[in-house]
């Protein structure tokens, strides 16, 4: 298997399930699940038995492998220089070695072959891809500056599609030369890269990247962080380079140059606490651009959780979780934990439901219906409103 050597090498020290102060767990599998094998460690021992052919690849092996969420925290803190890169490829390798034998468990096929036969794991035909944006009256892409890239939750969730209009209607109030692809769009396979599946990550990226090349596409703006990782970091080892962005690089950039009322449309400043997204943050190093954008708002004062950046806890939906469920469902999942240190930090319980809640904002549309959910579930919407950013800033710029 490829990127073995990390499995010989770990010192099972267990670092890399903490964040950098150990105070907390930070890998989300581990924090389902609470058994050693889940963690980052653990995984790896097991991994190491089903190599040597102690163990067989059966439902509970298969259940920790594609448990992994791919928030790269056992990556970012493990304490081996040397060898830490290879920590999330051995996992994805071991997980492509179960899909060549069809090893998976029943939400990871079913997930798998949405995509495979649908081009997209929502089961919608290609043409309706473009319908997000049916009422906005958005130009195809034919040689604007930049291809908004949408991907497939901006596409075909109800809620996805909301935050990609805000990003549209954001980007024409900036002025940015932007189109879409519609029907041509395709699934950029972020998450069937993750799960192992690197043939059907190959036939979808292969897909985009001809379609971009076709159209002379040159700059690409995505809608997701997810999206921006394949395209970025990806589709490079396939031919396709391109200059990629995610839109709150963007923002960060043009917003200065807007006049934004001095009074938002609410009573007084209003507390906000950003929630890093792992392929914005961890995968790509981007803290900055997000909490820049937030910090150009008026009347919102920015606080910090105690685990921010590169020691954010993930919210659970990387790693095709978002659809297969492995790791969002139970008492104590990683979404949940992670709304109520936002609302301890927000401390919005202090300032009264009348006075309005405090924000938890992120910048992706995974992470916000996942914390959307985790808000709702456990009756925390008086306390807290999860606020995709680029709604926060059309609510301010319309
Ligand atoms: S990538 Fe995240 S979810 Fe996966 S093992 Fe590492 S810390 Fe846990
Ligand atoms: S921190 Fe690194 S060396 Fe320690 S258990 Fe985790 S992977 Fe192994």
């Amino acid at each position: 298997m490829q990127y073995e050597e990390i499995l010989h090498r770990c010192f099972r020290c267990g670092f890399c399930k903490l964040p950098s102060d150990y105070s907390d767990i930070n890998c989300p599998a581990y924090l389902r699940y609470r058994f050693e094998s889940f963690s980052p460690g653990g995984r790896m021992w097991l991994i190491r038995a089903w190599l040597d052919g102690n163990i067989q690849a059966d439902a509970r092996f298969q259940e920790v492998l594609f448990s992994c969420a791919t928030c790269n925290n056992c990556v970012e803190h493990c304490i081996f220089p040397k060898f830490k890169d290879q920590l999330l490829n051995a996992f994805i390798a071991a997980k492509a070695a179960l899909v060549d034998e069809g090893r998976l468990p029943p939400q990871v096929r079913d997930y798998l072959t949405r995509l495979l036969e649908h081009g997209n794991p929502y089961k919608m035909p290609r043409k309706k891809r473009g319908n997000w944006a049916s009422e906005l009256g958005i130009e195809s892409y034919a040689g604007q500056e930049y291809l908004f890239y949408v991907g497939d939750v901006g596409s075909f969730d109800e809620s996805g599609a909301r935050i990609a209009r805000s990003v549209a209607n954001v980007f024409r109030k900036l002025g940015l030369s932007f189109g879409i692809l519609g029907e041509k769009e395709g699934s950029d396979g972020n998450e069937a890269r993750a799960l192992g599946e690197t043939e059907l990550f190959k036939h979808l990226a292969e897909r985009n990247i001809d379609v971009f090349k076709q159209l002379g596409v040159e700059k690409v703006v995505t809608l997701s962080p997810h999206g921006y990782n394949a395209l970025k970091n990806d589709y490079p080892e396939l031919g396709g380079e391109f200059q990629v962005f995610h839109y709150t690089q963007l923002l960060v950039e043009r917003l200065p140059a807007i006049e934004l009322p001095d009074s938002p449309d609410f009573a007084f400043p209003r507390k906000a606490t950003f929630h890093d997204p792992c392929y914005l943050g961890r995968h790509n190093q981007d803290y900055e651009s997000a909490r820049q954008v937030l910090d150009l708002l008026p009347g919102i004062e920015r606080v910090e959780m105690k685990r921010s950046g590169a020691d954010a806890l993930c919210c659970g939906g990387g790693g095709g979780n978002f659809f297969t469920d492995l790791v969002s469902s139970g008492a104590e999942t990683a979404a949940k934990v992670r709304v109520r240190e936002a609302a301890d930090t927000l401390g919005a319980d202090m300032l009264g439901a009348d006075k309005g809640a405090g924000f938890l904002v992120t910048a992706c549309p995974v992470c916000t219906l996942m914390l959307e959910d985790a808000v709702k579930s456990q009756n925390l919407d008086g306390r807290i409103q999860v606020r995709e950013i680029s709604e926060l800033v059309a609510e301010q710029l319309f």
